[in-house]
């Protein structure tokens, strides 16, 4: 199949490509297009069919659910049982954005749609594209994020391409993801909530609109042997082809601590790549350096995590050595995201 790629742009949303693009998915093809998170890999959420075409065009395991996309709130009464009223607050507060829900389903959604699960993710994008698309959809598109199974997600139509090409029947290109990082996923079937997986939307956010919310274990202690409860939080995620190791400690020790391993590695025949920001990059005189951005902008960090992952994949490095990341705001989404690519693997200074 030939994938076809339209340009778009949000001075003027060309309606009739966004009709093209709803045609395709109201049949059962696959479109991946823009959100402000990362690009998703749109089928109809109520169609299993389109559902087995996302996880084939993935190679993604199919007890590994997809997040059901809509454009306007009053749809989320139609798919799931009911509707918490925490989960009511949330909604005015984050929808439309980056923050995933997840309600007990009822019987229009498939459960191809849902990893053979009872319950629903439902997220409302902010984007304007992604809004106009799922309302010409149809109203409901599942989309899982629109990268090969096991790679970072992807932020740019060109990284699609990249991965998907050939296996689906359109990319809608709105240029960069604005925030670069999956959304916020909670768990509103259980009280209190339990939060699966950080994002943009944090943790003092929702609890200044609901109060106290839970953690997934698997999240705040990935060693412990606890099983996530977001059935794709247990699968390998993002690893670059290198080894990939997070360095932390304070400033000054991680740059320390980094320059001497890349002696090492390189003593030993090894490329060393290296992730810095434009704080720290020219203090590595070793190495390929790539600098996330600068890290008193802590959404730049989030926004390049995944194309840096990206670019060091189409370099010959063996190894890389990444400084770790502050814990607040957006922190916990970028660590968590960093240290699943790096398979946990962290070296204290
Ligand atoms: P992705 O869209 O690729 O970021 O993947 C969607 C994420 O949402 C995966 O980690 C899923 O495990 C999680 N997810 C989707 N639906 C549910 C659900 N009903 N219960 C728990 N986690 C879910
Ligand atoms: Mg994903």
């Amino acid at each position: 199949m030939e994938t076809q790629v339209r340009r778009l742009s949000y001075s003027q949303i060309d309606e009739t490509m966004i009709e093209e693009a709803g045609r395709i998915i109201r049949k059962g093809g696959l479109v991946a297009f823009p959100t402000e998170t990362v690009y998703g890999l749109g089928g109809d959420a109520l169609n299993p069919e389109s559902s087995k075409k996302i996880y084939a065009a993935k190679g993604r395991p199919s007890d590994n659910p997809l997040i059901v996309h809509i454009a306007d709130k009053r749809d989320l009464y139609r798919i799931v049982r009911e509707v918490p009223e925490k989960a009511k607050k949330l909604m005015e507060a984050f929808w439309p954005g980056p923050l995933t829900m997840i309600f007990y389903k009822n019987e229009l959604v498939p459960q191809a749609t849902t990893g053979g699960l009872d319950t629903v993710a439902v997220r409302m994008p902010s984007d304007r594209i992604a809004a106009a698309f799922i309302r010409a959809a149809g109203g409901f598109v599942a989309a899982p994020s629109a990268n090969v199974s096991g790679r970072p997600s992807t932020t740019t139509a060109a990284h699609v391409e990249e991965d998907l090409s050939g296996r689906i029947e359109m990319i809608l290109d709105g240029g960069q993801a604005v925030i670069g990082l999956e959304s916020t996923i909670v768990d509103m079937s259980v009280e209190p909530p339990v939060i699966l997986r950080p994002g943009a939307v944090t943790e003092e956010m929702m609890e200044a609109v609901i109060g106290p919310l839970e953690v997934d274990k698997a999240i705040i202690a990935p060693d412990s042997g606890v099983k996530p409860k977001a059935p794709g939080m247990k699968y390998r995620h993002y690893a670059p082809r290198a080894d990939l190791a997070v360095v932390e400690g304070s400033t000054e020790a991680v740059i320390a601590a980094i320059n001497q391993l890349a002696e090492e590695a390189e003593a030993e025949g090894k490329r060393v790549g290296i992730i810095a920001t434009d704080e720290t990059k020219d203090r590595y005189p070793k190495g390929l350096v790539l600098s996330l951005g600068a890290r008193k902008h802590e959404e730049e960090i989030a926004q390049h995590l995944f194309e840096v992952l990206r670019d060091f994949d189409e370099t010959d490095v063996d190894c890389i050595y990444s400084e770790a990341f502050d814990e607040a705001s957006i922190g916990p989404a970028i660590m968590n995201r960093l240290l699943k690519a790096a398979g946990h693997k962290v070296i204290q200074v």
